[in-house]
C-alpha cells in the first residue's frame, strides 16, 4: 500500500465499524525485510521469526531477523550518511520540511499503521489510531518545528575572545524499543535524534516489527536521505546485543525491561563506552488519601491499570489507599471496570481491553496472580484467562486486595491488567513511605482535596512524573522518564534534544 491511495483522516478512521476494520485487515500486505540504506533488503543472516497475532494466535508473517553482520552493514551505512553530512548539514528549514512531510505521511497512512500495531500487539484499534499513530505523528512534527527555533549560546568571555557553545549531533544512535507502544515510543526517540542531525538505527521488539518497517519507508518517501533512518528487526540477544556492543554506535536509547536496560550498560562498558539512556518500567503508586474524591480516583485507578491491558510502563499498577476509604474505592473500581473494560477482539472499535501481547506474557501474568494469592492477597476481581476459544491471549481485568507491599506482586512489574491494592491505616507519612517503597520511580499520583497536602506530598514522591488528582495526563511538551532503577535520561520535551547532542565549545581569539 502506498501513501497515495491510503489517505484517511484520523476522525474518519475512528468512526469505522468492526466489519470495515476486518475487511481492511484482510487486505493488508506485510513488508518483512530490514530497511537499510533507504531500501528493504534481505537479511544476510538468513534468520527469521514468526510474528503471531495475539487476537487469535494466528501467524501474521515471517519477519527477517538481523544478525551481527546485518547490524554492521546498517551501522556502516548510517555512519557514512552522518559523515558526509547529507542530513545534518542541510539547512534547518529543509530538515524541518522533511520531518513535517513524514509526520503528514504517518497520518495519511494511519489505517495501515494502526492495523499493523493492532494485529501484532493486540492494542484496541481506536487506541492504535488515536494514540500510537496520531501521537507519533504529533511527536515527529513537534521536533521538526523545534529545528529552526532552538539557539545555541555565547559564553560571557572577556572582549578579546569569543566562545561559542553549540550542540552537535552525537553521530549514530541506536533506538531499541519495546512492543507496548511500538510507534509512539519509537517517535519519542526518532523525533529528537533526527531533528538534531543524527543517523538512527531503530530495533523494534520482536513482537512489533511490521509497523516500524513501514514507518521507515514513509520517512524515505518524505525525503529523508538514505542511510539516515534504518530499521533492523531482530532477536534481542542477537540484533539488540550487536547494537549494544558495536564500536561505531555512539548512543543507545533504550526503553524496555530493567533487566535488559542493565545489559545495555554492560555492553557499552565492554565495548566503546557509548552513552546509554534507559527507561525501564515501574511499579507506580496511586496514593489515595482519606479525603480524596473517591469517584474520580476510582476512575483513574481503573484506567491507570487496565488501559492497554496494563502493558504500559507507567501503569498505575499499585494503589496505596487509606483504610477508611478502601472499600468504597474498590467498589467503584469494580463498577467502572464492569461497565467500561470490555475485553474483546482489538479490531472491534467497541473493545476497550484487547489481549495480552503473547502466550509468554500471559503465562507470566497468571503466575504473578497465583503468587499474589499464595502470599496472602485476595482476588477481588478477575484473575482468569478469558475468550480462550478465539485462540487469542485474553485476560480478565484483575484486582488483588490486601497486598503486602514487600511481596512479589507489591514490588515487581507484572506488565498486565493486575492492580495490587496496598492499604495503610496511619498518617500521610505512612502512605508516602509505602508509595516510595519500590526500586522503581517512573510515575506516581496523589489524590487529596487539600492543596497544601497535595503539594507537599507531590514533592516527597520519588518519581519522574507526579500527578495530583489525575493520572496519565501527558503531552510531548513535558519530559518523561524515571528515578532509581527506572533509569537515566528523559524522552519528550525540548530536554530530549540535549539527549542526542553533545556540547562543543569553540573559543576564538579576537586579540
Ligand atoms: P525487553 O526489555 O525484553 O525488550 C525491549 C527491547 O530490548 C526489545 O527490542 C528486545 O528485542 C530487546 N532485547 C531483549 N533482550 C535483549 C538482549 N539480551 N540484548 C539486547 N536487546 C535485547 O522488554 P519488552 O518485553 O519488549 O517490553 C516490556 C518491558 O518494557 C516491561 O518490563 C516494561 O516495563 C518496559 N517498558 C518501559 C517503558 C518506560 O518508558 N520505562 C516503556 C515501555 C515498556
Amino acid at each position: 500500500m502506498t501513501s497515495q491511495n491510503a489517505a484517511y483522516g484520523i476522525e474518519e478512521l475512528l468512526a469505522r465499524s468492526y466489519e470495515e476494520w476486518l475487511t481492511a485487515a484482510e487486505q493488508l500486505r506485510f513488508e518483512t525485510r530490514p530497511f537499510i540504506d533507504g531500501a528493504f533488503t534481505d537479511a544476510l543472516s538468513g534468520d527469521a521469526f514468526t510474528s503471531v497475532s495475539p487476537r487469535d494466535g494466528a501467524p501474521l508473517a515471517q519477519v527477517q531477523s538481523c544478525g551481527a553482520e546485518d547490524i554492521d552493514r546498517a551501522v556502516r551505512g548510517a555512519r557514512a550518511a552522518f559523515d558526509d553530512g547529507r542530513w545534518r548539514e542541510l539547512p534547518p528549514k529543509e530538515r524541518k520540511r522533511t520531518l513535517l512531510r513524514w509526520a503528514e505521511l504517518i497520518r495519511a497512512n494511519a489505517e495501515e499503521l494502526a492495523l499493523l500495531d493492532t494485529l501484532e500487539m493486540g492494542k484496541p484499534i481506536t487506541a492504535s489510531v488515536r494514540v500510537d499513530v496520531d501521537k507519533a505523528a504529533e511527536t515527529i512534527a513537534w521536533y521538526a518545528e523545534a529545528i529552526d527555533k532552538t539557539y545555541d549560546e555565547i559564553a560571557p568571555t572577556p572582549g578579546d575572545a569569543l566562545a561559542l557553545i553549540s550542540r552537535e549531533p552525537l553521530g549514530v544512535v541506536a533506538a531499541v524499543v519495546p512492543w507496548n507502544y511500538a510507534l509512539l515510543i519509537a517517535s519519542w526517540k526518532l523525533g529528537p535524534a533526527l531533528a538534531t542531525g543524527n543517523s538512527v538505527l531503530l530495533k523494534p521488539a520482536e513482537q512489533t516489527s511490521l509497523a516500524a518497517l513501514r514507518l521507515a519507508a514513509l520517512a524515505t518517501e518524505a525525503g529523508l536521505p538514505d542511510g539516515v533512518l534504518n530499521v533492523v528487526p531482530g532477536r534481542g540477544e542477537v540484533a539488540g546485543q550487536a547494537l549494544g556492543r558495536h564500536p561505531d554506535v555512539d548512543k543507545i536509547a533504550f526503553t524496555g525491561s530493567a533487566e535488559v536496560a542493565r545489559l545495555f550498560q554492560v555492553y557499552a562498558g565492554e565495548s566503546n563506552g557509548k552513552q546509554v539512556a534507559v527507561e525501564a518500567g515501574g511499579k507506580s503508586p496511586q496514593l489515595v488519601l482519606a479525603d480524596a474524591d473517591i469517584g474520580a480516583a476510582a476512575s483513574a485507578v481503573a484506567w491507570g491499570v487496565f488501559y492497554n491491558a496494563g502493558q504500559t510502563c507507567n501503569a498505575g499498577s499499585r494503589v496505596v489507599v487509606h483504610a477508611s476509604v478502601k472499600d468504597r474505592l474498590l467498589d467503584e473500581v469494580r463498577r467502572i471496570t464492569d461497565e467500561t473494560f470490555r475485553v474483546g477482539d482489538p479490531l472491534d472499535p467497541a473493545t476497550v481491553m484487547g489481549p495480552i501481547v503473547d502466550e509468554h506474557q500471559l503465562g507470566r501474568i497468571l503466575r504473578y496472580v497465583e503468587q499474589g494469592t499464595r502470599d496472602g492477597a485476595t482476588l477481588f476481581l478477575g484473575g482468569e484467562r478469558t475468550l480462550a476459544g478465539t485462540g487469542g491471549t485474553y485476560l480478565q481485568p484483575t484486582v488483588l486486595d490486601g497486598v503486602d507491599n514487600t511481596s512479589a506482586v507489591g514490588q515487581e512489574e507484572i506488565f498486565g491488567p493486575v492492580l495490587a491494592v496496598v492499604t495503610y491505616d496511619g498518617d500521610t507519612d505512612e502512605g508516602v513511605r509505602l508509595a516510595n517503597q519500590t526500586d522503581f520511580g517512573l510515575v506516581a499520583s496523589v489524590w487529596t482535596r487539600d492543596v497544601t497536602v497535595a503539594h507537599r506530598t507531590a514533592s516527597r514522591l520519588r518519581a519522574g512524573t507526579v500527578w495530583v488528582n489525575t493520572f496519565d495526563a501527558s503531552d510531548v511538551i513535558t519530559p518523561f522518564g524515571g528515578f532509581k532503577a527506572t533509569g537515566a535520561g528523559r524522552d519528550k520535551s525540548l530536554h530530549a534534544l540535549d539527549a542526542y547532542t553533545a556540547l562543543k565549545t569553540t573559543w576564538i581569539n579576537l586579540a
